[in-house]
């Protein structure tokens, strides 16, 4: 249902949770984030329920600068703390959340067991950390190519921001069908759902168009559109926070 991420330099736990409360006018039953651990890993904090009852189970002094947090709206599996986003590959490499619906994820979860993994939720959306996790190991891929092909083999509609352990410097989004914006502040990038979310940090603003896929850094950000760079000028938009 609704996507906050943030890379720059502020604790960005206490950020993306504030940004999460703004959705919650959308409605929504779950909530998460994922951020970078010690250790080329990943902590995940999820629970169904109120961003309240996420920011409860969070431990204190997060002081990660890059996180990606979702408020679920269930489409595929009942709301409920595994089925809450974000969803992770097997190895824990890789963290997405998804606002949206994968039309074809029966048959790639199906392909998938068969390979051998093993699902930890009921969601359409965990087929994608999981191909792009596999994209990953295959080679030399980075993590805007790695996402870029698994949305090539997902029919559906879309917005994600994705989080890979071993490169917390960046954020991967996309979108095709759910919107999604980028907040462009001083040495630091918002994504959102919604420009709610956004406009306390920023009035610098990019709406990212169905079919881009967008780098995320600290410094600034990069758009693609199949495979090429694609120029997204912000715009400086004239709303009052609320
Ligand atoms: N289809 C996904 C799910 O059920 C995402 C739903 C949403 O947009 O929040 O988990």
């Amino acid at each position: 249902c609704g996507i906050v991420a943030y890379i720059g330099r502020r604790p960005a736990v206490p950020l993306v949770v504030d940004g999460l409360r703004r959705l919650e006018y959308r409605g929504y039953d779950s909530a998460g984030l994922a951020i970078p651990d010690r250790g080329d890993r990943l902590a995940v904090h999820k629970a169904a329920g109120r961003v309240d009852d996420l920011a409860a189970r969070l431990p204190k002094r997060l002081t990660a600068t890059t996180a990606v947090g979702h408020t679920r709206w269930a489409t595929h599996g009942v709301p409920s703390d595994a089925n809450a986003h974000p969803h992770l590959d097997t190895a824990g490499r890789v963290a997405v959340v998804h606002n949206g619906i994968v039309e074809n994820a029966v048959e790639l979860r199906t392909r998938l067991t068969a390979e051998g993994v093993v699902f930890a939720s009921d969601t359409d959306t965990e087929v994608l950390a999981h191909l792009i996790a596999r994209e990953l190991a295959a080679g030399e891929r980075g993590l805007a190519d790695a996402v870029r092909v698994t949305l090539g083999q997902i029919a559906g509609t879309y917005g994600i921001a994705v989080l890979d352990a071993t490169r917390p410097d960046e954020i991967v989004v996309a979108r095709n069908g759910s919107p999604l914006l980028l907040g462009v502040g001083d040495r630091e990038v918002l994504a959102a759902s919604d420009l709610s979310a956004l406009v306390t940090h920023t009035r610098r603003v990019v709406h990212l168009q169905d079919g881009d896929l967008a780098v995320l850094r600290a410094g600034g950000y990069e758009v693609h559109r199949d495979g090429a760079p694609a120029s997204r000028v912000p715009e400086v938009v004239d709303v009052e926070p609320m």
